[in-house]
Parts: structure tokens; C-alpha cells; sequence
């Protein structure tokens, strides 16, 4: 099975407290469709400008990608900067030039819109649901989203909600979506607007997933160094598709995400280790397997007495 992604490509600026790289790969969909091909093939779905560099293209083509849905049209791609204080959590947004994605509308090609296995990525909720309308019947549907969209389309969210299976959203947008401090009373709350699935993302601290009476809680791979947080999220919620994609034969449950969940905070640990997309380019799937098995055995606990 594919998964199908859609979300912003961009051309990203971004300072740490040690680096500043400008006009790298970035984009919700372009870290989600690339972590998610490291498990299944990926159909994309985004908006660039005649700026977008052909090198860029023919990553994401060698990444067996189909880019049937990438629409290229005359004007500036999307760009986004923000810049990283000392604890390389905290971010502010630098500047956002919308350019060419300010009139995105996605629209999906014939083969595309039997997808079992889509990945809204953060873009407006209302472009979000309007892939949905031109889908047939999908098996699961994820949806990332971001604090900017609670605030100014809380309602074209809250309709969304109704329509997907899993939102995924970090610990801040859960309280500010919710009004509850307790994340474990928040993930309730959000499952009663509609998801039955919901992960909270905690950065650093791992992640936690809420089913029906079900929960389970994912450390985060501790790293020594982080070069660049961009995009962690998205990476994660692709690999997390991704990985559904490849092993998912029938309803999607609680064990399946369990270990979906797992896989996407192994890719998302490697994406953090460089700028961009950059570790992802040259990420093997024996990286991937070595990682997962330590992350496993450090993860496991037994008391005895
Ligand atoms: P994250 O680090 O998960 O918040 O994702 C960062 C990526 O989101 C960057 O590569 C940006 O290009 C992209 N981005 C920033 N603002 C928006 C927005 N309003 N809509 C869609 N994508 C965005």
C-alpha cells in the first residue's frame, strides 16, 4: 500500500544558536513524504514555484516518490524562517512568505484518490478536508496540524476532526486546543472531537498515543547532539504512515500504531541529527533497523523482587 501526503513544500531559513542555513528543502510534506518512503511508496501532493530547485525534485523522484500531484506554476515557492534558542525547543518564527501557496488548492490525479493510507500534513485545515472530499473511501486517515490553525480556523478544524481516524499534535496546540493542562485528560477530550486515535508529541520527552481505553507512552531516542528540530514532527507522522502502509493488512489497531508510533520516533531521531532534509538523504534501512533495536532494548523494563 501507499500512503498518500499532502502539505507545504517550502524553501526554509533557519538559525540556531551555532548555524544559519538559508533556502533549504522544507515543508511539512516534504519531511513526511520522505520519511514515510523509507517503509512504503508515497504519492505527493504540494505546490512549488519555478524557483524550486530541479535537485530538490529529483531527491524526492529517487526517494520513489510519485510526484503526479506536485503542481509547479509560475511564481516563488513557499518560505518559511525561524530560528532556535539556546535549548533548541524553544522557536520563534522568523518570516513566512506564502508566495505560490497562498492559492494551493490540492487537487488530486486519477490513482490518487483510492489511497488507503493518507497523511494530511500541517496545511490549512479547509485544504485538509478538501482532499478528503475528492477521496473515495480511504482505510485511515492522519492529520498533523499546528497552533496557528487552532487560533484563526478552530472551526474548519473542528469539522475536520470529525473526518479523520488519528490527529497528531505536539503538548502545547493539545492544551490550546483543549483548555486542559493534563495531557492525558486533553487526549480524552480531543478523541471526543472525533479522532479515534490521537498522539501528543512532547519534543524531547517522547510522545504519548491514546486509543480507546488504550494508551501507550514512547520515550524519545536520547540524543547527545541536535543540529536542527525542524521538521521532527513531520518526519515522525510520515514515518509513522509510512510504516502503517507497509504492514497494516486490515483495520488499523491500537498494536499497530504501538509499533508505528516507534518507527516514526526512530526516523524522526535521525532527521534532527542535520539540517533540512540532509540525514535523510543518506539514512540507510540498516541505520534505521540498528537504531530501532537499541531503542527497543533501552525502552523495555522488567522489575524483579
Ligand atoms: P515543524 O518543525 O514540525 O513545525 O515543521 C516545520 C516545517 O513546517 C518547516 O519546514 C516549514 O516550512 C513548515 N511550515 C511552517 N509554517 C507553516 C504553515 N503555516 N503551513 C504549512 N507549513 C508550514
Amino acid at each position: 500500500m501507499s500512503v498518500l501526503v499532502v502539505g507545504s513544500i517550502a524553501l526554509d531559513t533557519v538559525k540556531t544558536p551555532v548555524e544559519e542555513h538559508a533556502d533549504l528543502l522544507g515543508g511539512s510534506a516534504s519531511y513526511a513524504a520522505v520519511g514515510a518512503s523509507f517503509f512504503s511508496p508515497v504519492k505527493l501532493v504540494g505546490i512549488v514555484g519555478d524557483d524550486f530547485p530541479s535537485d530538490h525534485i529529483d531527491f524526492l523522484k529517487g526517494r520513489n516518490i510519485d510526484l503526479g500531484g506536485l503542481q509547479q506554476v509560475p511564481g516563488k515557492t513557499f518560505r518559511w524562517s525561524g530560528e532556535y534558542m539556546w535549548d533548541m525547543n524553544t522557536r520563534e518564527t522568523r518570516s513566512v512568505d506564502l508566495n505560490v501557496f497562498e492559492h494551493f488548492t490540492p487537487t488530486l490525479p486519477a490513482g490518487y484518490t483510492d489511497s488507503q493510507i493518507v497523511l494530511l500534513a500541517n496545511i490549512a485545515p479547509s485544504l485538509q478536508s478538501h482532499v478528503l472530499d475528492q477521496m473515495s473511501r480511504p482505510q485511515f486517515v492522519i492529520a498533523d496540524t499546528m497552533d496557528l490553525w487552532i487560533n484563526i480556523a478552530r472551526a474548519d478544524l473542528e469539522a475536520l476532526l470529525s473526518r479523520v481516524d488519528m490527529l497528531i499534535l505536539n503538548d502545547g496546540e493539545a492544551r490550546q486546543l483543549t483548555g486542559e493542562t493534563s495531557l492525558i485528560k486533553a487526549g480524552a477530550k480531543i478523541r471526543e472531537m472525533g479522532p479515534k486515535f490521537v498522539a501528543i508529541k512532547k519534543g524531547e520527552h517522547g510522545c504519548l498515543l491514546f486509543g480507546d481505553g488504550e494508551f501507550f507512552s514512547c520515550a524519545a531516542y536520547p540524543l547527545e547532539d541536535i543540529h536542527d528540530p525542524t521538521g521532527a514532527g513531520d518526519t515522525f507522522a510520515g514515518g509513522l504512515a509510512g510504516y502503517l502502509a507497509a504492514s497494516v493488512r486490515g483495520p488499523v489497531g491500537f498494536a499497530q500504531l504501538r509499533a508505528a508510533v516507534v518507527f516514526g520516533s526512530v526516523l524522526a531521531s535521525f532527521n534532527v541529527e542535520a539540517f533540512s532534509l540532509e540525514r535523510l538523504r543518506t539514512l540507510t534501512q540498516s541505520d534505521i533497523d540498528s537504531r530501532y533495536q537499541s531503542f527497543r532494548l533501552m525502552s523495555q523494563f522488567e522489575v524483579i523482587g
